[in-house]
């Protein structure tokens, strides 16, 4: 059987061949001069291994995958009375659309889409202040990823301030139906803080080490909460691309408009892929073909 190494290896040099690399996010104005040549995959097992090719130690804007942390912090603090303020199914709309919302009466779809997304960040910045809600993600991720040195690009977060229009929608909307309970400024400043935390392909998958099962059971997230989450990436992970990704690739991830995902194969790894350029959903273009290859050849789909 090939190693895992090898297998890596040769799904990067196909990824370079690729001539349709898909396109960066152009609505964040310092995302859009990302480089699409860029890529990176990276695995970790649970025999404390890591494998990694490509840019694995250049750091990214983790984006919407940083959706899974504040998630994980919110369930941890507030159990199943965090579903009274959002859903748990998947949509069929954009991942920043207001349809929805409205549709829902202020209750957005998941968690990982930008309106439910903006709810667990309220959430999680209740008793606190913007300052101390980010470092407590900081510290989560710090923890989750063995590495001190995480951090977040003022620069990014900045720009998506000035130009997250449908962002401020979102908020606004949430605030109309009395699902905020901080202000538009406070909650979405937050937000795009937390979305602008800055990974490398190796770090991100190390961080999701706890999800797939590995380490001491209950030590980040309790067991039970680690389940619903990674059935909640499964079904939601990648906005109204869901279930083509669930068909394709078959195992939880979570993608965000920086190109990363973060994939997770319970019990048998963790995995991050970076590429930039996106496809129709704003999800990684080559990072979901890389974890169809990866996951076809390893006969990791969790239907397998
Ligand atoms: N900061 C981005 C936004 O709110 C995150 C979206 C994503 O990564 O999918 O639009």
């Amino acid at each position: 059987m090939t190693s895992i190494p090898a297998i890596l290896d040769e799904i990067r040099q196909k990824m370079a061949c690729a001539e349709d690399r898909g396109k960066a996010a152009s609505y964040i104005p310092e995302l859009a001069s990302a480089d699409l040549q860029k890529f990176a995959i990276s695995v970790c097992l649970p025999n404390g291994e890591q494998w990694s090719t490509g840019d694995s130690r250049t750091p990214f804007s983790i984006q919407s995958v940083s959706k899974v942390f504040t998630l994980a912090i919110a369930l941890g603090r507030y159990g199943e009375s965090l579903w009274r303020r959002v859903g748990r199914e998947p949509t069929t709309k954009a991942f920043n659309s207001s349809q929805e919302l409205e549709v829902r009466k202020g209750i957005p779809a998941n968690p990982f889409v930008n309106a439910g997304a903006i709810v667990t960040t309220d959430m999680v910045l209740k008793g606190a202040s913007p300052a101390e809600a980010l470092g407590g993600i900081l510290q989560f991720l710090r923890v989750a990823a063995s590495e001190e040195d995480i951090h977040i690009n003022r620069d990014i977060a900045a720009s998506e301030k000035m130009t997250g229009h449908k962002n401020w929608a979102l908020a606004h909307l949430l605030s109309a139906y009395g699902n905020l309970d901080h202000s538009c400024e406070l909650t979405l400043g937050t937000y795009f803080h937390q979305c602008a935390i800055e990974m490398s392909c190796e770090e991100l998958a190390r961080s999701g080490r706890f999800l797939a099962g590995f380490g001491k059971k209950d030590d980040l997230v309790r067991q039970s909460s680690v389940k619903r989450i990674n059935a909640l990436m499964l079904t939601c992970g990648h906005y109204n691309g869901s279930g083509e990704f669930a068909y394709r690739v078959g195992i939880p991830a979570k993608s965000g408009v920086g190109g990363a995902i973060l994939a997770i194969v319970p019990g048998k790894a963790s995995i991050a892929v970076w590429s930039p350029g996106l496809d129709e959903y704003g999800n990684s273009l080559l990072g979901t073909a890389a974890l169809e290859e990866l996951s076809n050849r390893m006969e990791w789909s969790v239907f397998s």
